[in-house]
């Protein structure tokens, strides 16, 4: 059975999501193809280096909804793919159903594993009700998931390696990106970091922030809110993370001064490690936290932050 995965760059890089697919791909089938729209040979090592065997090149740098699903769809009828993968990002999410129209394929998103995979059927297991509750789905082939970012090991993987170059037409085009607000800046963002170091309502006033960001900059993570902190005008939408927010999925998520809200949980749910700083031993936060600090974070975070810059050379 073939399995497709597309692979997505974000300003010239490789996003990790990408390699995930391949090891994800890898773990449940024998040919995996990968389809590399706006990347170089560099990008396709990494893909080969995670699971891939053939990386189908094509040039197309600019993003478009139309163009990514029509040039999918046309490498996945070559390939005769019964599953194809793509990162749950805003670019991925844009483009799946456009995908899964075209082929007539089931579409599950934002999956956070593959159970089994076949050429008739795909067992996923994804989260449900903002988080609440996990589900196991059956779908028939072929299929189209949304893998959402971080959930996935990356497989060391090496064999044959097959550079392919497509130059499958983009077809009608009716809507162009013309214009992108990075807001943000060179700052880490939500959806890449592997850790995320995120402030409530606990740290009482947008003159706080320095305190969590000098522990982003120690540990190279992205900062994140609640939006009891975004609501007050403290920080950007953009910096939320929950049920009306940001997923996220990192390695480490730190909730400092954050009650753990079913509405914060669903978007953080799913992290690997959760680590709780809060002053009150009853918040909710500490029911799905792996370590659990009843700390003033103001006297807690810098000490921690000391101590990461101690370690972190
Ligand atoms: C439809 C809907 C959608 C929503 N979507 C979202 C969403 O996407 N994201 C989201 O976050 N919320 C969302 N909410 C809001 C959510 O219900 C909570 O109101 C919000 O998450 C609370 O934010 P908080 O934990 O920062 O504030 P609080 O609940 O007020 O908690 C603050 C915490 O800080 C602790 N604290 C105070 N001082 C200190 C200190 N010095 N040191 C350490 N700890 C301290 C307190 O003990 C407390 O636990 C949504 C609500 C609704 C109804």
């Amino acid at each position: 059975m073939s399995v497709l995965t597309i692979a997505e760059i974000k300003n010239g890089e490789l996003k990790k999501i990408s390699k995930e697919l391949a090891s994800a791909a890898r773990k449940i089938s024998s040919k995996v193809y990968t389809l590399l729209i706006g990347g170089n040979d560099e990008h396709a090592q990494e893909l080969f280096s995670t699971g891939s065997d053939v990386v189908v090149k094509h040039s197309l740098s600019e993003y478009s909804p139309e163009a990514f699903g029509n040039i999918a769809f046309s490498v996945a009828k070559d390939k005769d793919a019964k599953i194809v993968l793509l990162p749950h990002t805003v670019q991925g999410k844009d483009y799946a159903g456009r995908l899964s129209a075209k082929l007539k394929a089931s579409l599950v998103a934002d999956i956070v594993s593959i159970v089994k995979g076949s050429e008739e059927e795909v067992e996923v297991y994804k989260p449900v009700y903002s988080g609440k509750a996990y589900a196991t789905i059956k779908a028939s082939s072929p299929t189209v998931l949304t893998v959402r970012p971080n959930s996935q090991e990356l497989l060391t993987h090496s064999g044959p390696e097959t550079i392919e170059v497509s130059e499958t037409s983009e077809g009608e085009v009716t809507s162009r990106l013309t214009d992108i607000d990075a807001s943000g800046g060179t700052q880490v963002q939500l959806g890449d970091a592997s850790i995320i170091v995120s402030g409530g309502r606990g740290i009482k006033g947008p003159e706080n922030w320095p305190i969590l960001q000098s522990l982003c900059n120690t540990l190279g993570a992205a900062l994140g809110a609640s939006r009891a902190a975004v609501d007050a005008g403290w920080i950007p939408h953009n910096h939320q993370v929950g049920q009306t927010g940001k997923t996220v999925s990192p390695n480490c998520y730190i909730a400092c001064g954050i009650s753990g809200a079913i509405q914060h949980l669903a978007g953080m749910g799913s992290s690997k490690v959760i680590v709780a700083v809060n002053k009150d031993p009853d918040a909710p936060i500490f029911k799905v936290a792996t370590y659990g600090i009843v700390e003033d974070l103001f006297h807690f975070i810098p000490i921690l932050d000391t101590e990461f810059k101690k370690v972190i050379a």
